[in-house]
């Protein structure tokens, strides 16, 4: 081991976020305490859970506290926790890297423009790096419980493009930060300045933050040798909801969450009974950045009466809640509970099942009584609520009235409208609830498949998030009524249609009969069928799949991902009644009708957002006919 002090890069991505939070941020900037305290809790929080199995890292210290002291002469603020510490190689890769996945996207968003990127980084959350905002030089000095005193590590940095690290003689385990303020930053060298600050963010943490009484001597104040509790340090989860302020649950949501913004909203309850635990659910108001990433970190924080057990316990809610945040603290779980344990345990899955169901009312609620919130809700996770019906059985239903879709009633691609409203709309003799799968809003509005649904009013959901295949596969009826596509298997409108024009279908039927056939020779192994459509009035041809295929869109998506799909053959309708139909009936030239044959469902094909096999053959036959066109 040496003391020799080695100058360390920081990670591309820490420079570039130093920069843009000490920009961003400098109108909160009070928050770097909020983040450093919180840090320093969840230390103590490691520690505790650590000491469960290895007592001895205690050190016969074992109570757990937070200091904040300042020395005005030297302009320091220092903050220094007893939790478990850090090793070298623990501070080279939390402190100097960012080592959160999915970093690299978080930053390819950033635009340089400096107001939107500020409203980014809430998203990321900064954590330690926020002591820079007031900050031009930060001293950390840190030992691992466990380790001996000569394993001290010093990291120190001026916030630029690098830092240094030095081994250093620690005799107390736990980690010191020492803020060196940046010029015109004295105000944060003052005991009623910082009780305030601690007391607004801080108040829930459940350790004691200590600092110095101090008393004022020749109009100095000067800080005395008696300690006093700064904070509540009780958990907050733990006392009765009517005493806890909304702020104080939104600065808690702040320190579980890592988040910057507010939640949406939370839920508090005590459950007793067969299970005794507290849970407080929050769900958040912007997803995170890592809302796809499979390595994300789940936001379930586990305790066992009081003592913090593990992060991200993926046990306690389902993949499509992976969103919600918050604590669940048990009174009867083993202190020594592992994730294996987890996996298999009934009273995890009761407490899971327990825990759904608050977050399910929860939404319910927001979805009724705030609707703003609600939509800011569903822009945000929408897309992985979607993913709940094929995930959680047991809750399909309630899952299913709080999804919201768009559809041809609005006309804007925001999705507002839930399946009861529509089944509110449904007209008289309507039986099911109709949508389309496309890749894009644009391809399912304009879809040849809805002409007849417009003509008569019939409202259709329009469906084109890529989880929509998922939803549509798992989610087969609401309320008694069944979810159809209306680009699948023969139209039948039932009493949506009078008798009128169900003989005008049939005579159109009997009329086309022999082009049918001419078509479906001409066309060969590229359909499965020719029929006369029902459901298009403007259009000449659609394309439809079987009512058990696989939908033309997910094959599609399947494809583009590089899955294997089976090819599923569409069946082609033609419109009778469109110019281009009549004219084909009555062309004559065998090749030319192969032309017009192979256009009409190569142009179905593209309207449904499909590719085509052989472009330059589609735009050869395109040409020729309207070479044909007088001049
Ligand atoms: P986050 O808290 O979201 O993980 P931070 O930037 O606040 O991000 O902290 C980064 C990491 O540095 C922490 O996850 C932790 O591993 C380590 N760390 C920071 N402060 C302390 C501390 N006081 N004691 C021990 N480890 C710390
Ligand atoms: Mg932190």
């Amino acid at each position: 081991m040496s003391a020799i002090k080695e100058t360390l890069g920081f990670q591309a991505e820490v420079k570039q976020l130093l920069q843009l939070m000490i920009h961003s941020l400098y109108s909160n900037k009070d928050i770097f305490l909020r983040e450093l305290i919180s840090n320093a809790s969840d230390a103590a929080d490691k520690l505790r859970f650590e000491a469960l199995s290895d007592p001895a890292l205690f050190e016969n210290d074992p109570d757990l506290k937070i200091r904040v002291a300042f020395d005005r002469a030297a302009r320091t603020l220092t903050i220094s926790d007893n939790g478990i510490g850090m090793s070298r190689q623990e501070v080279i890769d939390h402190i100097g890297t960012i080592a959160k996945s999915g970093t690299r996207e978080f930053f390819s968003q950033l635009s340089g423009d400096q107001q939107k990127d500020a409203a980014l980084i809430g998203q990321f959350g900064v954590g330690f790096y926020s002591a820079f905002i007031v900050a031009d030089k930060v001293t950390l000095t840190t030992r691992r419980a466990g380790l001996t005193p000569e394993h001290g590590v010093r990291w120190e940095s001026a916030g630029e493009g690098d830092y240094t690290l030095e081994t250093v003689e620690k005799p107390t385990r736990g980690t010191e930060i020492v803020l060196h303020l940046r010029e015109g930053e004295d105000e944060f060298l003052s005991d009623w300045k910082i009780k305030s600050i601690i007391r607004k963010y801080s108040d829930h943490i459940t350790l004691p933050i200590v600092m110095k009484k101090t008393e004022w001597k020749d109009g100095v104040e000067v800080p005395t040798d008696e300690d006093e509790t700064v904070n509540r340090a009780s958990a907050l989860w733990v006392r009765p909801r009517k005493e806890i302020t909304d702020d104080e649950y939104r600065e808690f949501y702040k320190h579980v969450a890592h988040d910057f913004e507010p939640p949406l909203a939370w839920s508090h309850n005590r459950v007793e009974g067969k299970q005794e635990y507290i849970s407080l659910l929050y769900i958040p108001s912007h997803a995170p950045f890592d809302l796809y990433d499979r390595e994300r970190r789940h936001g379930i924080k586990l305790y066992v009466r009081r003592v913090f057990i593990m992060d991200d316990a993926e046990q306690l809610m389902p993949a499509y809640l992976r969103f919600v945040r918050g604590v669940i603290d048990s009174s009867d779980l083993p202190l020594n509970v592992s994730r294996e344990i987890l996996q298999s345990s009934k009273d995890i899955d009761a407490i899971k099942a327990g825990s759904v169901k608050k977050v399910l009312g929860m939404l319910e609620e927001l979805a009724e009584k705030t609707q703003e919130k609600y939509a800011t809700f569903w822009k945000e996770f929408g897309r992985v609520m979607k993913e709940g019906p094929g995930e959680d059985f047991a809750n399909k239903e309630r899952i299913a009235a709080l999804l919201r879709f768009a559809s041809t009633h609005a006309d804007t691609d925001a999705q507002v409208v839930s399946l009861k409203d529509y089944i509110g709309r449904m007209k008289e003799g309507q039986n099911a609830i109709y949508y389309i799968t496309a890749d894009s809003f644009a391809a399912a509005k304009h879809s040849p498949h809805l002409e007849i649904f417009r003509k008569k009013g019939i409202e259709v959901l329009l469906l084109s998030d890529r989880v929509d295949e998922w939803l549509v596969a798992n989610l087969h009826e609401f309320e008694g009524k069944p979810l159809k596509s209306v680009a699948k298997g023969g139209l039948d409108l039932g009493a949506l249609e009078d008798e009128a024009e169900k003989t005008a279908q049939k005579e159109a039927e009997e009329a086309m009969k022999p082009l049918v056939e001419r078509i479906k020779a001409t066309l060969g192994e590229r359909v499965k069928d020719v029929r006369v459509s029902h459901r298009l009035t403007d259009s000449p041809a659609c394309l439809v799949t079987g009512e058990g295929d696989m939908s033309a869109n997910l094959e599609r998506l399947l494809k583009a991902a590089g899955q294997a799909a089976p090819t599923v053959k569409p069946t082609l309708e033609i419109n009778p009644t469109h110019a281009l139909v009549t004219r084909l009936n009555a062309e004559t030239d065998e090749n030319r009708f192969a032309d017009w044959a192979n256009l009409l469902f190569e142009q179905a094909l593209l309207a449904e957002g499909g590719q085509l096999d052989d472009p330059a053959s589609f735009v050869r036959r395109l040409n020729s006919l309207l070479a044909m066109l007088p001049g």
